[in-house]
């Protein structure tokens, strides 16, 4: 049976550009189809405009910090316009290089919504079909609200990248990364920010020392973090939104934004019609190489829902151009990854935490949390966590975790040698780069606890 494609790809994010790329280069017949901007979340409404934001909300602290060490700054305001349109410049400038990506490859793109017809076929918006030996799914996900009377009028992180104007006051819910993340960056731009989370501390899941250092900090920077509180509705009012809340309170906010938590983008694509098996929250469900419930369709990115992050998706991308272009099965590697929490400080993390690791065997943990240099003498109060988690019975580093300045770009590193399975005594081989706060990953002798 002949077909118009070797391969359609439903989704022009990062794994499905990288995808549609590395089969093209087997000198396979790519399409891809995408039904809004090329680059997707990551490029368009995650992490390439969060971090510019991060970096704009940063230039207080340092200005007051530049005063400490002698400088004299006259820090004028933000002006939240001319950062937009410079952002959304640089959004166009990506998404034209992820364009020129698929086609200097030579794959045909459709700027459509695409839906599976059969095992083999897609269809365009146009009603213009595609047959195609393979089809990989690639669509990501959407943010959600929770289920209360005016979540309509909330923000979710969709649009906090082209608000008209920076809100004076907002209510983020939730304590996820991205709530915790634009916690942060609104209260570094000068926003009045207070914080919402349902549980006993926000960022669960990561290591309970490195989240607990994290939500003190912010909180030392400003933000109002109420723990064990939950909206409960909210409506427009004089001067923004009345928020109702679960403590009894009532309050106005300029905005309120819902970081609470994402969806797969499967509705409506045609996938249960053709057998493709959905997991309770709408989720792809695939195997180790992402093959669906459908030999011929193939699923990478959130919308599996496995580890939901830009590099996942990419070397789940790869995997499958390896194992379906390349006969060479490759099953999709999700243990040891390294990520980073863009808070301010950033936490950065790879392996278990302590608290997973002691449920799974005996261990040593090595931790320090010290004022950095840097801004001990600026005179500030903050504080930076180095923190090392290592198997007793072979000495293996199970997890790292770094509250600090630049965590992200440290754990980067320090991942390649717990991701080589380096033990505590490599560690300490390894000679300090002195005067530097990881430094101290290599220099700490003695376990402060064991379990
Ligand atoms: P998360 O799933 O991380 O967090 C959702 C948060 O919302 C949790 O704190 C959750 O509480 C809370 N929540 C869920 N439902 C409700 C509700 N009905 N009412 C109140 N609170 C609720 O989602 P995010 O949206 O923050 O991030 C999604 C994913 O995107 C992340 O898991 C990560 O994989 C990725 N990401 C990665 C980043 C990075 O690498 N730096 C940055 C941003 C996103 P509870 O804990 O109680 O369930």
């Amino acid at each position: 049976m002949s077909f118009d494609y070797d391969l359609f790809v439903i989704g022009g994010g990062s794994g499905g550009v990288r995808a549609a790329r590395v089969a093209a280069q087997t000198g396979a017949r790519i399409a891809l189809a995408e039904e809004d901007r090329y680059g997707g979340t990551c490029v368009i409404r995650g992490c390439v405009p969060k971090k510019l934001m991060v970096f704009a909300s940063g230039y207080p602290q340092m200005m007051r910090e530049a005063g400490e060490y002698g400088w004299t700054v006259h820090a004028g305001g933000f002006d939240w316009h001319a950062f937009r349109s410079k952002l959304q410049a640089e959004l166009d400038r990506l998404e034209g290089v992820y364009r020129k990506i698929l086609s200097g490859n030579e794959v045909d793109t459709f700027d459509a919504r695409a839906t599976v017809v059969d095992a083999h076929t897609v269809r365009l918006g146009s009603g213009e079909e595609k047959s195609a030996k393979h089809i990989l799914v690639a669509v990501g996900g959407h943010p959600i609200k929770p289920d209360m009377p005016g979540a309509d009028h909330g923000l979710t992180s969709n649009e906090i990248f082209h608000l008209d104007e920076l809100p004076r006051s907002i209510l983020i819910v939730g304590g996820g990364y991205i709530a915790c993340e634009f916690a942060c960056i609104l209260n570094g731009l000068g926003v009045q920010v207070t914080q919402y989370y349902r549980g006993a501390q926000v960022l669960r899941g990561f290591d309970e020392e490195a989240r607990g250092l994290v939500a003190n900090e912010m909180i030392q920077s400003g933000i109002d973090l109420q723990l064990g509180t939950n909206i409960l509705e909210m409506e427009p009012a004089e001067g923004g939104f009345r928020v109702k809340s679960t403590d009894g309170g009532e309050k106005i906010f300029d905005q309120v934004l819902f970081a609470t938590g994402r969806k797969a983008n499967t509705g409506g694509l045609g996938l249960e019609e053709v057998g493709v098996e959905l997991g309770r929250n709408g989720e792809i469900v695939v195997d180790d190489y992402s093959q669906t419930a459908v030999p011929s369709i193939y699923a990478i990115g959130d919308v599996t829902d496995r580890v939901n992050l830009t590099p996942v998706a990419i070397r789940e991308g790869m995997a499958f151009v390896e194992t379906v272009f390349n006969g060479n099965p490759t099953p999709v590697d999700h243990d040891l990854i390294p990520t980073a929490i863009f808070t301010q400080p950033e936490m950065g993390t790879i392996g278990l935490s302590e608290e997973a690791a002691r449920e799974q065997e005996e261990i040593e943990v090595y931790a320090t949390s010290f004022k950095p240099m840097r801004q001990a003498f600026a005179g500030y109060d903050q504080r930076v966590l180095m923190k090392l988690i290592v198997s007793k019975a072979n000495r293996t580093v199970l997890g790292c975790h770094i509250v600090a300045p630049e965590a992200g770009e440290m754990i980067q590193l320090v991942g390649i040698a717990i991701k080589n399975g380096a033990t505590k005594e490599e560690f300490d081989r390894t000679c300090a780069v002195h005067p530097t706060m990881t430094e101290e990953l290599v220099t700490m002798h003695d376990p402060v606890r064991t379990a």
